[in-house]
């Protein structure tokens, strides 16, 4: 691709990184910032910039904050005595679209996955077994992709929480086994929310 300017050449490369951005994307996306007021094209850099120099984990559960504890751990509306464990912030966000969870969360970073090289250490397990022998947890919803990994996983931090209290449950499988809980529609993870099932009944 040919361009006029070098700068533009640059703008275009950077945009092209992005996924799923191609380099005509990529032009296209340029050039129309290219035809806005400075100012706004500086709000849009600025907001970009703060947004990855300002934001960072929740320092209970993982999740993406601007502040120590995330909006969702600080709500004292929210029930902290219940814990949804979810493998990336993505799930939070689809889990928080239905409305009808009024708990907090425990991002684990990731799932464990040997052939990827992803053990228990690799992810937020620890703080959570932390939290959990704080004794102010009464249940932990599982809210995994239902793949071997997300069952391992389960599985895994089930026999690290033991001997417990704490009411285990993993979502129902309305979700399609091998599915991904981020495309799964609405309607369908709040059933699975609803629907819980004790993590016993679940075969690894
Ligand atoms: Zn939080």
């Amino acid at each position: 691709m040919q361009l006029p300017s070098a700068l533009l050449e640059q703008a275009v490369n950077e945009f092209s990184k992005l996924p799923g951005i191609g380099k005509k994307t990529a032009l296209r996306l340029v050039l129309h910032l290219l035809k806005q007021e400075p100012e706004k094209v500086e709000a849009f850099g600025e907001a970009i910039v703060r947004m990855r120099n300002e934001t960072h984990f929740c320092q209970r559960c993982f999740n993406i904050s601007d502040s120590l504890l995330c909006t969702i751990c600080a709500n004292p509306m929210r029930r902290q005595d219940t814990v949804c464990v979810v493998e990336t912030i993505r799930d939070v966000i689809a889990i928080e679209s239905t409305q009808q969870f009024n708990g907090t969360y425990h991002v684990l970073g990731g799932i464990i996955s040997p052939l990827d090289g992803i053990g228990p250490d690799q992810l937020h397990i620890e703080p959570l077994l932390k939290r959990a022998a704080g004794g102010a947890i009464t249940e932990i919803i599982f809210a995994l992709n239902p793949t071997i990994q997300g069952d391992t996983t389960i599985y895994y931090i089930q026999k690290k929480l033991q001997p417990s209290h704490i009411r285990i449950t993993t979502i129902a499988r309305g979700i399609a086994f091998g599915g991904e809980l981020e495309y799964a529609d609405e309607m369908t993870l709040a059933r699975s929310l609803q629907h819980r099932m004790p993590v016993e009944q679940l075969k690894v």
